[in-house]
């Protein structure tokens, strides 16, 4: 595991409160959070140079830039329309990765971040 991932595991079991005073300790801002263009929770952390190729806990996207429903994705081999669908059946881009997802945080809901 990467320190990044490390690092995100721990925040991802924080509180809000418990972030924001851990950031505020630190003296750093709190990162920016990026939309997942598949399951639309804003599970991508970092500015968008950082966020390119990661991939989504909740839905197992990896965020290769696509945005419509026709884009081809080559590294998740299909195209977002059908991760979306995958998504909806099975709460994943695709069948394989399901047992890999986890549900999504409060703070990753459109509410929160819109
Ligand atoms: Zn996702």
């Amino acid at each position: 595991m990467t320190f990044k991932e490390k690092l995100k595991l721990v925040i991802n079991n924080m509180t809000e409160g418990q972030c924001a005073d851990l950031f505020r300790v630190l003296n750093i801002n709190m990162p920016e959070r990026h939309k997942c263009m598949c399951c639309g929770y804003y599970t991508l952390v970092g500015n968008s140079e950082e966020i390119a190729y990661d991939i989504c806990d909740v839905c197992y996207w990896e965020n290769d830039g696509c945005k419509n429903d026709e884009d081809f994705s080559t590294c998740n081999h299909m195209t977002l329309g059908q991760a979306r669908e995958n998504f909806r059946k099975y709460g994943a881009c695709d069948m394989e990765s399901a047992e890999n997802v986890r549900e999504p945080k409060y703070y990753e809901m459109s509410e929160y971040n819109e």
